[in-house]
């Protein structure tokens, strides 16, 4: 039976002018018309001995060379071809962004808490991780917004679940795999970057849309991510599907290489980030997030999350989408989530969270529907 009978969504939104015009890239990487970003970067060559080139020319380095890629990436849009064309290079610009990903993972800044930890040599942060990374479970997910389950919802959205996260958000639905109570090695299965290419290309290959990295939350495996993709040979669109808290390096090391980001864009109070994700590093929720929307809607489509939280509609839900509307809702999709319920230490300790400690009313989610309609934001081709 098909899957499209199931989410007749994913044939209709496709229809949509406007879905079809701010997905543009991810779709024809999705339908093999264009080459993904990462396999791009492949051909880029770096005339540098990588390992010989201190941090400050390898940055400027991938600063020159992102200028590059994005010509590249016009000159191969909605352009068919053959994979076996594509004239890969050694060290290539793919290389150089790995390269940068292990000297950051010596003193981790991988997200904005900094914890400058030397995770190559076992220290951990607040993600605590070392420079292992674990994946949890992989599958073709049709819960996906109908846009990334692919063409008539065949295929599903090949999402990559890792352990741990860089939030320790009080009503986490996944907090078995983000916040373990035990050891975080049982919340996954070692994973290396081959073997992580090896889940990406069966994914693909049976069909999945795209490779979505959630967890969790990927940001800490960046440079797991980074260097599977060297191993990976399949054309695929990349899809970063994370809270957004990264820093503004590994962005650098992002924009070239995700073809769709997929953003939970939770608070817009720097008081609820840190009462409910337990955000209390130097630089404010509000702060990095906002900077990383900007930097990503910049160069990449997006699809951006945001979950309506009881009784906080005015000090969250309404002025992100506000400031959605304004700075970058031109360019990109909105889903106003409904589905938040009560869970983890919202049950567990419901006196600290009463605000939270129930569903929305429906007024509470009509009136953020309202609104963002009211701002001119699509929302409503993707349920
Ligand atoms: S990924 Fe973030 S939380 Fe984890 S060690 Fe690095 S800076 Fe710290």
């Amino acid at each position: 039976m098909s899957v499209a009978l199931y989410r007749p969504d994913a044939v209709m939104v496709w229809r949509n002018e406007e879905v079809v015009k701010r997905l543009r890239w991810y779709r024809s990487v999705m339908l093999n018309r264009t080459p993904a970003k990462f396999l791009l970067l492949k051909t880029i060559p770096v005339e540098m001995k990588l390992d010989e080139t201190s941090d400050e020319d390898l940055w400027k380095l991938n600063d020159d060379l992102h200028e590059e890629a994005v010509e590249l990436f016009n000159k191969y849009f909605e352009k068919r071809i053959n994979l076996d064309d594509l004239k890969i290079v050694e060290p290539s610009f793919l290389d150089l962004k790995i390269n940068l990903a292990y000297r950051m993972l010596r003193k981790c800044h991988f997200c904005e808490w900094r914890c400058g930890v030397n995770r190559l040599e076992g220290q951990k942060g607040v993600c605590k991780l070392d420079y292992r990374g674990y994946v949890s479970s992989f599958f073709h997910h049709y819960g996906e917004e109908a846009p990334l389950i692919g063409i008539e919802g065949k295929g599903g959205s090949g999402t990559i679940f890792f352990a741990s996260c860089t939030f320790h958000c009080v009503f986490c639905q996944n907090w078995d795999i983000s916040q373990p109570r035990g050891r975080i090695e049982d919340a996954g299965v070692d994973t290396d970057a081959r073997r992580l290419a090896a889940i990406a290309r069966r994914l693909r290959l049976d069909g999945a849309a795209n490779i979505n990295y959630v967890g969790g939350e990927p940001t800490p495996n960046l440079h797991i991510i980074l260097e599977s993709l060297k191993y990976l040979d399949v054309n695929v669109p990349i899809l970063w599907n994370s809270n957004m808290y990264m820093s503004e390096e590994a962005m650098k090391l992002l924009i070239d290489v995700v073809d769709i980001w997929l953003p939970d864009f939770k608070y817009w109070s720097n008081e609820c980030a840190r009462r409910f994700s337990k955000i209390g590093s130097k630089m404010e929720y509000r702060e990095a997030v906002t900077r990383n929307h900007l930097i990503a809607a910049e160069n990449g489509d997006m699809i951006i999350r945001h979950l309506i939280l009881p009784n906080h509609l005015e000090c969250d839900t309404k002025p992100i989408l506000r400031w959605i509307a304004d700075n970058i809702g031109n360019k990109v999709l909105v889903n106003v989530m409904e589905q938040y319920r009560p869970e983890h230490q919202v049950i567990l300790k419901p006196e600290l969270y009463k605000d939270i400690a129930r569903r929305p009313y429906r007024e509470e989610i009509l009136e953020a529907y309202s609104y963002a309609k009211q701002l001119g934001i699509i929302y409503e081709p993707i349920s």
